[in-house]
């Protein structure tokens, strides 16, 4: 890794993620795919991170005075469907081809301009009651094990005398248990801070942790399980809400009701959104554990690369991996010609990775690969009549 590479947040969630993801995007620096997903996190990520400088009275809203766009849910809302709507058309115009998004199905962009109301004015009422945190965006770097790390922490405020560190999390409201307490990019903002603390006296004192923090950098900690860690869970609001209103309402009545199957049908719906209410919160602690974890982590990622141990690791995250495409095209190029090695064997080419590193192939002649062709066929049938 030169000088200027380092480990972020988002390089160690890829790691984390699929190593031919992490092989592709930080190896090969294969382009992403921008997926509407990443987008609209975007815009939630960037409108949380600046709330508090936009926001206005009324009037300076009205005059455009100091950079002031909203004083209410409404105007929030409408000032990020405003944004919204500026990227949806910089996408359709955009002549490179890396900056359009990428929609998972006809007319999505409407979709999200649409949901942004909803989630958008329980939001900002929650953020305007909670108060501006002590840091946003907080810039860490640090270096350990001729590995530099550098990130940027979301959020740290100061709750009930203790510190909180915060991430925000767009797209699905829920999370399981295992993800909110071993998720390495919260061990990693845990580690970044008391890195920062150790570094800087006046730093560690802002956060009332001047006492602890020379023990920090393996010291003997990494990690200070003191401090408190949470997912914000952004699209968690709007359901609240929904659920909220849906309680105030009288239950369904069977006589409200056409038929049998229209009454059980909104009985379901209901307990659907009374049985399914997510929280906005996700406390969770991180111990050195974690970290030695992390560490592990990386070390078994860049091991991988160097030893060409790179697979595609198919599944269900394959549909919102920004790498997806770049997978396709390799995978398809890797198949493409039928693989020998020297002895004339056809590789099973996704059980070693030639794209991971150079992979001695002796080519052979098409006569001869035609035959084998041939041969290998005649057996598969021998082999099936013999069922
Ligand atoms: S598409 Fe799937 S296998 Fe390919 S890089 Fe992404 S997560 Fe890995």
């Amino acid at each position: 890794m030169s000088k200027k590479e380092y480990w972020s947040a988002s390089r160690i969630d890829v790691a984390n993620y699929c190593r031919m993801r992490y092989y592709l995007k930080y190896i090969e620096h294969e382009k992403s795919a921008r997926l509407s997903a990443y987008a609209k996190g975007s815009l939630l990520h960037e409108g949380i991170e600046h709330f508090w400088d936009r926001l206005g009275t009324e009037e300076e809203v009205a005059k455009k005075k100091n950079g002031k766009k909203y004083y209410d849910g409404e105007s929030f809302s409408k000032y990020l469907q405003g944004k919204w709507l500026r990227t949806v058309i910089g996408s359709e115009h955009t002549k490179n081809p890396d900056q359009k998004i990428a929609w998972r199905f006809e007319g999505e962009q409407w979709v999200i301009k649409n949901s942004i109301p909803g989630i958008c004015m329980p939001l900002f009422e929650y953020i305007k009651e909670e108060g501006p945190p002590l840091f946003s965006e907080l810039e860490f770097d640090f270096s350990l094990d001729s590995m530099r790390f550098k990130g940027y922490i979301d959020e740290v405020r100061i709750r009930d005398g203790k510190v909180v560190i915060r991430d925000f999390k767009s797209g699905s409201p829920f999370l399981g248990n295992m993800k909110v307490d071993n998720d390495p990019q919260l061990t990693f903002y845990n580690a970044g801070l008391c890195a920062k603390c150790f570094v800087d006296p006046n730093f560690s004192k802002t956060l009332g942790l001047e006492k602890v923090s020379s023990q920090f950098v393996g010291n003997p900690y990494f990690i200070y399980p003191e401090i408190e860690e949470e997912f914000f869970m952004i699209e968690a609001l709007p359901k609240i809400r929904q659920a909220e209103s849906e309680s105030k309402k009288e239950a369904p009545k069977k006589s409200d009701f056409a038929n049998e199957e229209d009454y059980k049908e909104a009985i379901k719906r209901r307990d659907r959104i009374l049985g399914n209410i997510p929280s906005v919160i996700l406390k969770t602690k991180r111990r050195d554990e974690h970290f030695y974890e992390l560490i592990k982590m990386i070390k078994g990622a860049k091991e991988a690369v160097k030893v060409g141990d790179i697979y595609p690791e198919r599944g269900r995250k394959c549909d919102i991996c920004d790498m997806k495409y770049a997978c396709e095209k390799k995978l398809d190029q890797v198949t493409k010609p039928v693989m020998h090695d020297k002895k004339g064997h056809m590789l099973f080419d996704f059980m070693k990775a030639p794209y991971a590193g150079p992979v001695e192939v002796n080519p052979l002649s098409e006569n001869s690969i035609k035959q084998r062709q041939k041969q290998f066929d005649y057996r598969r049938k021998e082999a099936w009549r013999g069922r």
